[in-house]
């Protein structure tokens, strides 16, 4: 009997036992189950939040950039200005004795930009194309430059006439009248020291005068006549 007991007890306790061992088996699936939903509703969360944060990021600076950049007026009538530009820059004031060039018949502050030419391009034809968008005003030979072409534009809001000094006045390919954009290529320059050119290097002086009213002058004898040009480095 004691020994039936014995078995009886032994039954029961193994059994609480197995009770107790599947309760816990239980408790920890569903405290995994608990922890896995809260795992993935953090990550789902979380996720758009920081996708709205990086588009704000990348959208601020684009804009902020498109706003700062500074759009210039003017295209170069002639390529590689930094080579070229070497002698002759708005308002060097020269005399036939401390001129860069010689010889020099002139005196005064330049009123425009002189674009050289290299020694390969002394035989070929250079092509010159238009500044800015306008109407061609005037298309002629001129004393002290050769052939000319004179074109109406606004620059950075300001009317002025553009002023191409120096071509070959057969190769200009615009009427008075016609519209030129910018960029678009009118001309050749005139061959070095003969009549296209006035007797002068081959190269290009570009100016730009205030207004609709066009000036040939090519120096002032004043510096604060200046005032009446641009200086087309600041809009190019
Ligand atoms: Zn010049």
């Amino acid at each position: 009997m004691r020994r039936l007991i014995l078995g009886i007890s032994v039954v029961a306790v193994f059994g609480v036992l197995t009770a107790c061992t599947s309760l816990t088996v239980q408790l920890n699936v569903n405290q995994g189950v608990a922890n896995g939903n809260a795992v993935s509703n953090f990550n789902v969360n979380t996720v758009p939040v920081n996708v709205n944060a990086v588009a704000n990021v990348n959208v601020t600076p684009v804009t902020a950039n498109t706003n700062t950049q500074a759009v210039a007026a003017l295209v170069d009538p002639l390529d590689r200005r930094a080579e070229r530009v070497t002698k002759k820059s708005f308002g060097t004031y020269i005399t036939p004795k401390t001129s860069p060039i010689q010889p020099e018949r002139f005196t005064g502050y330049h009123t425009g930009l002189d674009y050289e030419t290299f020694a390969s391009e002394a035989k070929v034809d250079v092509p010159v194309v238009a500044a800015c968008t306008g109407k061609v005003r005037a298309r002629q030979t001129v004393s002290g430059y050769g052939g000319v072409l004179v074109q109406q534009c606004v620059v950075a809001g300001q009317t002025v006439t553009a002023l191409y000094g120096h071509l070959r006045l057969s190769s200009i390919n615009v009427k008075v009248g016609a519209e030129l954009k910018a960029g678009t290529q009118f001309a050749a320059l005139g061959t070095g020291y003969s009549s296209e050119t006035n007797g002068e290097r081959k190269h290009l002086h570009f100016s730009l005068h205030k207004g609709t009213t066009i000036n040939w002058k090519g120096y002032v004898s004043t510096k604060g006549t200046l005032v009446d040009w641009l200086d087309p480095q600041k809009y190019l």
